[in-house]
């Protein structure tokens, strides 16, 4: 992002650049709510017009093996390259592949910026795991980026938490497994983990407030909180499943903390970063005028 426009608690309209307010610029970008609202922004465009990549469904009876050869497979992918491995309870829903319809699968997802022949060689590790129930990986225009999820494009209620892993060992995935594998009957409809690295592990080429660059891996959940029961059983499954991570867990992303309470997102900052968004807040909204985890 190179500029936006924000209304702050004064009321004043600004526009923010790195140039024209340092501080803000800083701390909007990473900081979520905190500071004022948004009301547009400016980017700037990586031309990259294809890319070869897309998701493989599996049976979820083959979780364990799949999550595992995940684990061993996806730390050695190179910067161009970059992958997730999701278990979906996909509902019944005739729009989906007669293949998915009701079922507990396993989606890999990969997108790979090289050639279409590497990153076919790239997935036959994880093609030799299992057998795939649907196999949707191939050269996509950039515009079909949203292929690789394929997430319902309809609103929907959703019950979400986040969290980031410093490693991925196999105890993890086998508390992940436990938690919320096949044999769980937990509520969750979608459990991921994301490989992280590569150029968010760097700083930013101008500093910004974004959480989480340590991370190996992100694990993400979501449940639909629908009706008396879900909404207590979906909160507690997800935070079974976080205390399930927690030997192996340091902070979460901003962006995938879905339902965490402030004062955890809070935490997902060092201490120099808290203290300087702490800082600026006690300067631009002394009387906490927005929420959220930044507290003066
Ligand atoms: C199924 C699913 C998949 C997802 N996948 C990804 C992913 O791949 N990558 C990723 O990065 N994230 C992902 N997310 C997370 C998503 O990007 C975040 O939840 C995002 O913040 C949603 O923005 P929103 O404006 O729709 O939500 P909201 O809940 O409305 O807003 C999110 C936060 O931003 C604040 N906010 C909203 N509007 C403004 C504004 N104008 N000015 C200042 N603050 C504002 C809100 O107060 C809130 O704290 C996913 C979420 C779901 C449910």
């Amino acid at each position: 992002m190179t500029r936006f426009g924000i209304v702050t608690a004064d009321g004043v309209v600004r526009t923010v650049d790195a140039g024209s307010e340092p501080d803000l610029f800083w701390a909007v970008r990473g900081g979520r709510e905190s500071f004022g609202i948004v009301t547009w922004m400016e980017f700037g465009l990586v031309e990259q017009p294809r890319f070869h990549g897309g998701g493989i469904f599996f049976d979820g009876g083959d979780a364990p093996r799949l999550l595992h050869a995940w684990r061993e497979w996806a730390p050695g992918l190179g910067e161009d390259t970059s992958t997730s491995i999701a278990l979906l309870a996909l509902p019944p829903d005739p729009a989906l592949p007669p293949e998915l319809r009701g079922r507990f699968v396993v989606h890999l997802r990969l997108a790979h910026l090289g050639a279409a022949a590497e990153g076919e060689a790239l997935l036959a590790p994880m093609r030799a795991a299992a057998v795939p129930l649907l196999d949707g990986v191939g050269e996509l225009p950039w515009a079909a980026v949203d292929a690789v999820h394929s997430d319902p494009t309809d609103p929907m209620p959703v019950w979400d938490r986040g969290a980031v892993l410093d490693t991925l060992p196999a105890d993890a995935v086998d508390a992940v497994l436990t938690e919320s594998g096949p044999d769980s009957s937990s509520p969750l409809v979608l459990v991921e983990l994301r490989l992280l690295g590569g150029a968010l592990a760097r700083p930013a080429t101008v500093p910004n407030a974004v959480a989480g660059r340590h991370g190996a891996v992100s694990l993400y959940c979501l449940g639909v909180p629908a009706g008396p029961e879900a909404a207590v059983q979906v909160p507690a499954r997800a935070a079974a499943l976080l205390d399930a991570v927690a030997p192996w867990t340091r902070g979460g992303l901003v962006n995938l903390a879905g339902q965490a309470a402030p004062d955890t997102v809070a935490g997902y900052w060092d201490d120099d970063t808290r203290l300087r968004l702490a800082a600026l807040k006690r300067r631009v909204d002394p009387a906490g005028v927005f929420g959220g985890p930044v507290t003066a």
